[in-house]
């Protein structure tokens, strides 16, 4: 079954937008937006777009007036119901922020449902920008066709994050000082999942200790050679998406 349906064309510009889409409805695209359709995209009237509502799926819309600034689209029908996303979160130590910038991109496309910024005491970065993080990641939804936004939660401090940890939720601890193959370890763990990886300095021995110590912690090995962490975030992404997520079809 094909990722996305054949009309539109794979062309026809993709957009999450704020209003809530239904047929027939009139929305107008302002600001960044409008610029991207009219300046980048050369949007006429006529022209058919993708909107995503991050509610109810993924729709045509039929360009109405073009201006510099403002748009007009017609809703005509729905291409797609929102999707379910597999129940995988990401735990990223915060990174230098081009680093950052590729764990988000990377993990949107990879079918993530929730990226959890976390600090830990080797963490150069202390703060994330998150509104510049939800364009990114909105960015990374609308070119990979997504139908359903990552949810992008504030950064919150490692120990914090453990306390408050859901039971029903197993946190894969990617630790480069080893643990279970992830690829065994991801298929042999049904329910909701989450990965964690550490900063570019790796987690220290009392952090580790706390990890280990609680219950929902699973330590997992990436192999025998140490990953930057953002390449252990798409690796470990990529494994758990192969062994439980959708990429089974
Ligand atoms: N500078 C540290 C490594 C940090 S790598 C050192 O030399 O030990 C950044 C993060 O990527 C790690 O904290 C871990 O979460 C993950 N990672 C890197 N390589 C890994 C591996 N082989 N197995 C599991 N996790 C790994």
């Amino acid at each position: 079954m094909p990722a996305t349906p054949a009309w539109p064309p794979r062309s026809a510009p993709r957009l999450f937008v704020e209003d809530e889409l239904g047929e027939g409805r009139e929305i107008t695209i302002e600001g960044n937006q409008a610029h991207y359709l009219a300046k980048v995209m050369r949007v006429r009237e006529g022209d058919t777009i993708v909107l995503c509502d991050n509610a109810t799926g993924e729709w045509a819309a039929r360009i109405g007036e073009v201006s510099k600034r403002h748009i007009a689209a017609t809703i005509s029908q729905q291409l797609r119901p929102k999707e379910n996303v597999p129940d995988l979160w990401l735990c990223p130590a915060l990174l230098k922020k081009d680093r950052y910038d590729t764990v988000l991109e990377k993990a949107t496309e990879l079918g993530i449902a929730r990226i959890q910024p976390v600090i830990t005491r080797r963490c150069v970065a202390d703060k994330l920008n998150i509104d510049r993080a939800t364009v990114l990641v909105t960015e990374a939804a609308e070119q990979c066709a997504r139908t359903a936004l990552p949810d992008l939660i504030q950064p919150v401090k490692l120990a914090e994050m453990l306390r408050d940890w859901p039971e029903n939720r197993t946190l894969f601890f990617a630790d480069e000082m080893g643990g279970k193959p992830a690829a065994s370890a991801f298929s042999s763990a049904q329910g909701p999942a989450a990965i964690l990886i550490g900063p570019e300095g790796g987690f220290d021995d009392a952090e580790r200790e706390m990890l280990l110590d609680h219950p929902n912690v699973r330590p997992i090995s990436l192999g025998p050679r140490i990953l930057r962490a953002e390449t252990a975030a798409m690796a470990s992404v990529a494994i758990w998406m192969a062994a439980q997520g959708d990429w089974v079809n």
